[in-house]
């Protein structure tokens, strides 16, 4: 049994498949592709990768669909500045999307659907609100949901309906609005040349583009069907946007839209909200070049708990590259091991795996599931250091871990373990800093040196790492 909380409801809820469904359909509001995505972003998109391995750990069948937001104020602004199309603009940074998304270990999901293919869906959405009477026509053109017909609205977020009422006389139509009182909000953007250039649809409402908030609405409608199982994102996406993506959906079909709303925290940086103007802002480019890890920065973001603001710290990433290392050191010793007779580990391998799960399974508690891997290394670790573990047992760890690893996508498994000396150790962490410096003389010492221990450095755009030859 697998539990998680549930934002509208409040409490934690049994996952479970629709009636008559044998797969579970799960929606996340992907990235808008202007620019690089941020660790703040990341932070979500790891947590949404650990929500889907856990899924399919606990034996869920899973369709997971996330959307590419390729047309919306941001993007357009974006290519304009630059001086190029839309399309060559997003496409740009879907592609480093993606392969930020291979750096940290991220499964790719079944369908990602980029906004700009669903237009005519979108149309056909916003028609059928106009019809029902949930949407309206304003003078200028555009196209806006009247929230004060969806007498549900606020029930996500559990805003006082006071609070909205008293703001529903007035519309927004930007894509992004962060308001204490909620508005009539956009559903097709009218037409405004000096804005859009050549960024246009024609449409029974005129030429325009879709708002964001229905380009969600339409897409998980059209990918997944009229009731979707679990609905994920960043907890800056409960108001205005997951309330808006509900009150479309179901002014639409007329069917409850989500089951069960997951939401992760935000990160903040150093105690203070990331902001560029603070010198605190990373991408995870930004931490590459630091001479950081894929894995390192997956272990720092995953193992905060989703519900849980997560701080980053330089420190931080230091003790994840820490832990991984005592990690990759245990799985090396393992892979090493062959002592003639040995204590059974099958015990401690049922107790750390009955942890592990039940850790798991109550809401994703990811301390307690890696709590569960450390209390079980110990006890490993002296049964090596007494020649007490033959290699099949020392196997029986290895295919736990990797079992483990299934939900967790995190421990250095595939790499080729190497026991490291301490001094070549610290002379890598020496020319990484020496190069992140670019103080390239002391850069090429400490290298030779590692030559002349009989190891080479090997850079990667995962990044550097030491390895033998
Ligand atoms: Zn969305």
């Amino acid at each position: 049994m697998l539990r998680i909380f549930n934002t509208e409801t409040r409490v934690k809820e049994d996952i479970s498949l629709s009636r008559g469904e044998d797969t579970l359909k799960m929606y996340t509001c992907g990235p808008t592709v202007y620019n690089y995505a941020h660790i703040g972003n990341f932070r979500t998109y790891v947590f949404e990768d650990l929500l889907r391995r856990s899924l399919k750990y606990f034996g869920f069948p899973l369709k997971q669909v996330m959307n590419l937001t390729d047309v919306e104020d941001k993007t357009i602004l974006a290519a304009k500045e630059k001086g190029v199309p839309l399309a060559e603009h997003t496409q740009i940074y879907k592609d480093a999307f993606f392969e930020d998304l291979k750096t940290l270990n991220v499964e790719p999901v079944e369908i990602y659907s980029p906004a700009t293919d669903y237009i005519p869906e979108m149309i056909t959405m916003i028609a059928t609100l106009v019809e029902k009477g949930y949407a309206y026509q304003g003078k200028d053109g555009g196209v806006y949901y009247s929230i004060k017909n969806f007498p549900s609205y606020g029930r996500l977020s559990h805003l006082k309906l006071d609070t909205l009422q008293e703001g529903a006389s007035e519309r927004v139509s930007d894509d992004e609005y962060d308001k204490e009182s909620a508005s009539d909000f956009v559903l097709w953007k009218p037409y405004d040349e000096e804005r859009d250039g050549d960024v246009f649809w024609e449409s029974p409402f005129g030429k325009g583009r879709p708002g964001w908030h229905v380009e969600c609405s339409a897409m998980a409608t059209k990918l997944l069907g009229e009731t979707i199982d679990i609905h994920v994102g960043g907890v800056d996406n409960i108001f205005p946007h997951h309330e808006n993506e509900i009150a479309q959906s179901e002014g639409c079909t007329g069917k409850h839209f989500v089951r069960h709303w997951i939401h992760a925290e935000h990160l903040i940086v150093n105690g203070k909200k990331m902001s560029k103007s603070l010198g605190n802002f990373y991408t995870l480019r930004d931490l590459l070049d630091k001479g950081y890890t894929g894995l390192e920065v997956r272990y720092l973001l995953l193992s905060t708990h989703y519900r849980t603001q997560l701080n980053f710290t330089l420190e931080g990433i230091e003790a994840s590259r820490q832990t991984l290392s005592r990690l990759r050191e245990f799985i090396c010793r393992l892979r090493g091991v062959n002592a003639p007779t040995g204590d059974s580990t099958k015990v401690l391998i049922e107790k750390a795996r009955q942890t592990f799960n039940e850790a798991l399974s109550d809401d994703l508690n990811i301390s307690a599931a890696l709590a569960a891997l450390f209390d079980m290394i110990k006890p490993i670790n002296a049964l090596i250091d007494a020649s007490k573990i033959t290699s099949d047992e020392a196997q029986d760890v290895l295919s736990f871990l990797e079992e483990i690893d299934a939900a967790l996508g995190v421990l250095p498994l595939e790499e080729e373990t190497l026991f490291i000396p301490t001094d070549v150790q610290e002379a890598f962490e020496k020319r990484q800093a020496a190069r992140a410096g670019k103080d390239w003389p002391e850069a090429d010492k400490q290298r030779d040196y590692i030559h002349s221990q009989g190891y080479q450095i090997k850079d990667s755009p995962e990044g550097s790492r030491v390895i033998k030859g």
